[in-house]
């Protein structure tokens, strides 16, 4: 497979800005060399542009090699510079499932590169055929997400693989919620199919979407153009410290990941109850997606209440739908509560603490 046949032409042809640090890598006796304030250590040095400390205990906690990951600042800066580097503004196009993470299309739209949406079928599955078949010459990427964003179920991986396959050119899929699933990770098929991209992030199960910190692991050669087109030091020290940190503490992560599971299942349980709510879908995520008789007064009553939700009423095959976060307990239950209320209904029955 010929990934450089997809590479836009300028980011093949692109020297890319060597900073500093990267031109000299080592130990040295004086840094005189980056216009950097010698004191106020080490805040005052540039960091590393290739984040080594971090990346070697990613790789070591996802099974991969350093050569086959690349940091940003949160998922959403891996996704725009995958798109950066394959497709060329005014004439290539993505192909996306529909409904789906609504960051791919913000980027596609910033680049000027035509977002072409394949639906979903009525229950959230994926048609592979219907995907494959709005793909044309000009499409360079296909983005899937799964767990998938705002429906939260996984996608099925025999159709995804059809597509992996089947599509000549990159495929990313976006795993921000693997932690939450019951299915393993495409990291394994990272080998097989040179032509994939998997997204991974720390703000969900890791618990730190505010330190802003996400990842894209694919083939050497994919990573190249990654490191080529990102900002050298787009990742500071006190995120690559931190959530170095962090990763040394997979166990409270999945202690978390455990509780909130559990929630869920009550939370699911106890939605079901509500009148106003029609169908609680399955979810193999930290969300549930909810139909309910109306999204929109649902939504400004519970905002009235103080309860924030995502309203989806707009979105493909989502009409009256909301999307609703597991939260604490308190959270979780001031939101059934306040439904309940809104439906006139005793909130004794549901409510009961196991
Ligand atoms: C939340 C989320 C992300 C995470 O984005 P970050 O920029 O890493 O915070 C990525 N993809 C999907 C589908 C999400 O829902």
């Amino acid at each position: 497979m010929d990934i450089e046949k997809w590479v836009r032409a300028n980011i093949r042809r692109l020297k890319p800005y060597s900073c500093a640090r990267s031109e000299f890598r080592g130990e040295a006796t004086a840094y005189l060399d980056a216009n950097e304030n010698p004191m106020n250590l080490p805040y005052s040095r540039y960091p590393d542009p290739w984040q080594e400390a971090l990346k070697a205990k990613i790789a070591r906690l996802k099974g991969v090699r350093p050569s086959q990951i690349v940091v940003g600042a949160g998922s959403d800066e891996v996704i725009d510079l995958s798109i950066r580097i394959f497709c060329e503004p005014q004439r290539d196009n993505i192909v996306a499932i529909d409904p789906t993470y609504g960051m791919y299309q913000v980027c596609a739209d910033i680049h000027d590169v035509e977002y072409r949406r394949a639906l979903l079928n009525e229950d959230f599955t994926l048609d592979a055929e219907r995907l494959l078949a709005a793909t044309d010459e000009r499409t360079k990427m296909i983005f899937l997400c799964s767990p998938n964003n705002p429906t939260g179920n996984l996608l099925n991986r025999g159709k995804m693989i059809r597509i992996v396959e089947g599509f000549n050119g990159i495929v990313v899929i976006d795993e921000a919620y693997v932690d939450f699933s019951s299915e393993a990770s495409w990291l394994t098929a990272l080998n097989r199919y040179p032509n994939l991209i998997v997204l991974h992030t720390f703000s969900k199960a890791w618990g730190l979407a505010a330190v802003r910190c996400g990842m894209a692991f694919a083939s050497e050669e994919i990573i190249g153009y990654f490191n080529k087109v990102k900002y050298p030091y787009n990742i500071n020290l006190l995120t690559q410290n931190f959530v170095g940190e962090q990763i040394e503490n997979e166990s409270r992560k999945n202690e978390w990941v455990a509780r909130l599971l559990a929630r869920r299942i009550r939370l699911a349980a106890q939605l079901e109850t509500v009148p106003s709510i029609e169908a609680v879908y399955p979810s193999d995520a930290n969300f549930l997606l909810v139909k309910t008789r109306d999204a929109n007064g649902i939504y400004r009553r519970l905002v009235e209440a103080g309860i924030i939700v995502r309203n989806r009423n707009s979105v493909s095959l989502c009409r009256d739908c909301l999307r609703i976060t597991v939260g604490t307990p308190d959270e979780n239950e001031a939101l059934v509560l306040a439904l309940l209320d809104m439906d006139g209904v005793s909130p004794s029955s549901v409510m009961q603490r196991p």
